[in-house]
């Protein structure tokens, strides 16, 4: 990756307008990417926009800087040199922002199912975060990491690891993380912010996926709907995280969320123990992800969707045990 890496810089070095880009439906490592290459980049004087189709979680405007990000790019950029897009396997990922632009530059990313979609791919799938992956990059492309860089960045490190506890964990991520402290990082601070505190509407919505909760064998899961959202009065079009939940129930292999979605679309996600790999039957369904964490949005109805994704998950997991 070095070659790759020594072009990047190259690019950034000669930019003065960049577009950063994140995936829809951002998780924290999304917008910690996007506000820690991106306010690095404007730190040294570059002119930058960070992109972020579907917006900033409630739980991550906390961070500095959060308030600069935009859902689109300015009319005027038809003078962007550069565009980097982080934490995203597919361009698809990124929405419709890019629509009309030239394809990017750089992608910066950590999923095995990267398509190498950009000029320059620089793809790590040791990596526990697409955050820790930028930590190690800034000094490479000569950029600094100060404080409300390093807490984005530690924010995007702590969401992917659930904490430090996935079983990705590196002896490099704790560096990393130890690194972004000494650069100001608070970690309790940022784990509470980012883990730990939920609104009493996201601990209603649990409420109702909890009571749902089925099994079958070594499989959990339950579904989420619109009805449900709405009697909670929970406001985001995600789980609010119940699926980190589901993936703690003991003597079980595969957790599953499914969450039906405004456009009629059902978002799953799929969360396996260790010797089990999920991205596999995410992929089948057109996502894509990790071993362990998995996702993909596929139509309605709900029961269908549920029972299809159930009928795969077990014949693409277990049929080669
Ligand atoms: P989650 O289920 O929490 O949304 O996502 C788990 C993992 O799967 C994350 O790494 C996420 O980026 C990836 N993922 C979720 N949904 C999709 C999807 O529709 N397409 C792809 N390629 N990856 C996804
Ligand atoms: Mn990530």
């Amino acid at each position: 990756m070095a070659q790759e890496v020594h072009f990047a810089r190259q690019l950034v070095q000669s930019a003065t307008d960049i577009a950063v880009v994140t995936h829809i439906r951002p998780d924290g490592d999304a917008i910690g990417s996007l506000l820690g290459l991106g306010l690095a980049l404007a730190a040294s004087g570059k002119s930058v926009q960070m992109i972020s189709g579907d917006g900033v979680p409630s739980t991550f405007r906390f961070l500095a800087g959060s308030d600069r990000i935009r859902t689109h790019l300015e009319e005027l950029s038809g003078s962007l040199d550069l565009i980097v897009v982080v934490d995203a396997s597919e361009l698809s990922r990124t929405g419709t922002v890019l629509d009309g632009y030239p394809s990017p530059h750089i992608n910066i990313d950590h999923h095995p199912t990267n398509t190498n979609f950009a000029g320059i791919n620089l793809v790590e799938v040791s990596a526990v975060a697409c955050a820790e992956m930028i930590a190690l990059l800034l000094p490479e492309l000569g950029l600094q990491i100060d404080k409300p860089v390093a807490e984005a960045l530690l924010a995007g490190m702590l969401t992917d690891t659930i904490g430090f506890r996935t079983n990705n964990m590196t002896t490099r991520a704790l560096n990393v993380a130890t690194s972004l402290m000494e650069k100001g990082a608070n970690l309790s601070e940022i784990y509470q912010k980012v883990l730990l505190q939920r609104s009493f509407q996201a601990m209603r919505f649990w409420g109702s996926g909890l009571s749902n909760l089925q099994r079958d064998g070594r499989i959990v899961w339950t579904a989420l709907t619109m009805e449900d959202r709405k009697n909670a009065g929970y406001p985001g079009r995600d789980d609010a995280d119940l699926i980190n939940i589901l993936s703690s129930i003991s003597d079980t292999d595969i957790s599953l969320i499914f969450v039906e979605q405004p456009d009629g679309n059902v978002k799953v996600s799929w969360r396996a123990v260790d010797n089990i790999d999920v991205s596999g039957v995410a992929q089948w369904f057109g996502g894509g992800g990790h071993r362990a964490a998995a996702g993909a949005t596929m139509p309605g109805p709900l029961a269908e969707a549920q029972k299809s994704v159930l009928e795969v998950t077990r014949k693409l997991t277990f049929s080669s045990k």
